[in-house]
């Protein structure tokens, strides 16, 4: 049975110091990435009318800023831990205590009523993934992190409704950052992040499908600008004279408003 509840969605936090997101839709409720406190990502779930029970808790990659929370955030709210082999292994410690299920990258699988599948993206981390969570008709792609834009990432987006996009930084502001050459290097590496142009470029080779929105995440505090972020995006669909996606930039370390998306 389909019911006609929205997709409901927010960015709980986004950024270089922690990101979560609260995605629900056809009855169930997902967490991606647990990078901040499970306190501070509990209180935000609070905050969330009708957020609880948790099904489950999804993550991308093993680094601090969306793991350091998974295990005690899933045995605060009792919801399992589900990554590939390779993030579990990485994510040791991060665990300890948490109920984990092995998920395998490539294979699709139910969680609740929902279709989850992981695929591959290149980032410096042991098994990084992006997701792609449908249920209740509407299709959703999260990818963060990711040194670069792979074909499989534009024609999964083509097929979604929705994107969740890392936009990290503006390679001008990068280029005249504070930040060491080694972090600088390390960022703009194929396995690094993800630049407000390259987001731009994914944005429209991913437009002739069924996307009609867009979520900039994972945005730099030192190296980017929230309306800079969006406005790359959206000029750059400008000038394709593409009028049929909506842009929106989530602030860094922010928490976004808590969208509906109707199916
Ligand atoms: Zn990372
Ligand atoms: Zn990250």
């Amino acid at each position: 049975m389909t019911s006609t509840h929205p997709l409901r969605l927010r960015i709980l936090r986004s950024g270089s110091s922690g990101n979560a997101i609260f995605l629900e839709t056809a009855g169930t409720r997902l967490i991606v990435d647990v990078g901040l406190p499970a306190e501070v990502a509990a209180r935000e779930l609070d905050s969330i009318p009708g957020a609880a029970p948790i099904t489950a808790i999804l993550l991308t990659h093993e680094h601090d800023d969306h793991a350091k929370g998974a295990g005690p955030l899933s045995r605060l709210v009792g919801a399992p831990v589900l990554a590939n082999a390779g993030t579990l292994a990485a994510a040791g410690d991060q665990l300890n205590g948490a109920s984990t299920e092995r998920l395998t990258t490539g294979v699709p699988f139910r969680v609740g009523s929902v279709q989850v599948e992981a695929f591959q993206v290149p980032h410096d981390a042991t098994e990084p993934v992006g997701f792609v969570i449908s249920g209740n008709g509407v299709s959703v792609l999260i990818a963060t992190d990711l040194g670069g834009v792979t074909d499989e990432v534009i024609s999964r987006a083509r097929d979604a409704d929705v994107l969740i996009l890392e936009a990290n930084y503006d390679l001008r502001l990068l280029s005249v950052s504070p930040y060491p050459w080694f972090l600088k290097n390390r960022i703009l590496s194929p396995t690094g992040h993800l630049s407000n142009d390259a987001a731009a470029r994914a944005v429209v080779g991913a437009a002739s499908g069924r996307l009609r929105t867009v979520f900039l995440v994972h945005l730099s505090d030192i190296n980017n600008l929230t309306p800079l972020a969006r406005d790359t995006v959206q000029w750059a669909l400008e000038r394709e004279g593409i009028a049929a996606i909506h842009v929106e930039a989530v602030r860094p370390n922010g928490t976004s408003p808590l969208w509906q998306i109707a199916p």
